[in-house]
């Protein structure tokens, strides 16, 4: 695999932490061993999370291409738009982004704390629409995109999730190889990565750097798309656009992409009930945060397969922990009784 050819633009602090959770082990029954790799602490780049890892291998395609503004897309409440804020702060450039109403959303404040606060802060034109979600490509960015160009601006686009992008899979092509460093240090082998998935790079770069040693259908996706075979459909053309970047060598097999979609009820950006009693639990033996659109359902799959005993006795888990926690600031009515 070829990982090393492509350029990277350090944006993160390197390697990030393995951490056992030994309270939420035992909280589970203790048959499964937890552990979480703390992606949501991988920089000082406000806040971090996965999408760094994303941009990393952008970001010198951005700048070789001479743009002086990157143009994106999210939610309101969206971590993404967010890194690609801080990014363009970093790097001394200009950001527009599209922020999108694709979450009904009752909080007073929805639209003005955590995410969206924090782009503003740092300088992006965060511009509002009323569509609503899509993982896709969509006309309001490349509107977006056309206004920087109308006003004399050279844009570089950088699409939902920085996933339907040529370089998009590769920062975790290179989570898996800093998975194995670690493993060789920890003098073990995870069994089961569990993480996830919406707009797909982030679960195909993982899935195209564990086929590398035979484990892509270890890395067990939890769609929170509510539309997963949209989100299929993307993994599988990232996975095969990665793969053939890093030449992997062979065509990853439908059978190693898993994605389970149980668990994104009852829509995307909405918690249920579970998914709150699952941050509750993190949160309450770890004082790991987790939030109500992404990491939240993770965990609420996660808690599920181990109580259902859907990983053999013995497993060692290791959930992929993505960042996202400012957009709880967004749903202070759901926890205003914590
Ligand atoms: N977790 C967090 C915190 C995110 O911001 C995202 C972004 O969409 C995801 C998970 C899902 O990752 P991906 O969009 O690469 O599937």
């Amino acid at each position: 695999m070829r990982l090393d050819r492509f350029e990277r633009y350090p944006l993160t602090f390197g390697p990030t932490p393995i951490e056992h959770l030994p309270r939420l082990t035992a909280a589970l029954g203790g048959k499964v061993e937890i552990y979480a790799k703390r992606d949501d602490c991988n920089s000082g780049l406000a806040m971090g999370g996965n999408k760094l890892r994303k941009l990393e291998y952008i970001v010198p395609d951005a700048i070789a291409s001479g743009t002086d503004t990157l143009v994106s897309i999210g939610g309101v409440q969206s971590n993404h738009t967010r890194m690609v804020a801080a990014t363009a702060a970093k790097i001394g450039m200009k950001c527009v982004v599209v922020q999108e109403s694709w979450v009904p959303h009752e909080d007073a404040v929805y639209d003005r704390v955590g995410n969206i606060l924090l782009t503003r802060l740092m300088g992006a034109d965060s511009r509002i629409v009323p569509d609503g979600f899509d993982i896709g490509i969509r006309k309001s960015w490349e509107e977006a995109i056309q206004s920087v160009k109308d006003a004399g601006g050279k844009p570089y686009g950088i699409p939902a999730g920085a996933s339907v992008h040529k370089y998009g899979g590769l920062g975790y092509v290179g989570f898996a190889e800093e998975v194995r460093k670690q493993e060789a240090d920890l003098g073990f082998k995870f069994d089961y990565i569990v993480v996830c998935v919406v707009t797909g790079s982030t679960q195909a770069g993982m899935i195209v750097g564990f086929a590398a040693d035979g484990r892509g259908d270890r890395v067990i996706g939890i769609d929170a798309s509510g539309t997963p075979e949209q989100t299929r459909t993307q993994v599988r053309q990232i996975v095969d656009s990665t793969a053939e970047l890093v030449e992997l060598g062979r065509k990853v097999r439908d059978d190693e992409i898993v994605i389970l979609e149980d668990y994104a009820y009852p829509a995307y950006g909405v918690p249920s009930a579970e998914t709150n009693e699952a941050i509750r639990l993190a949160a309450r033996t770890e004082a790991m945060i987790t939030d109500p659109v992404y990491e939240g359902k993770s965990m609420q799959g996660m808690i599920d397969l181990v109580r259902k005993g859907w990983f053999p006795e013995g497993s060692k888990v290791l959930y992929a922990h993505l960042g996202g926690a400012p957009a709880i600031n967004g749903y202070s009515y759901t926890y205003r009784n914590g």
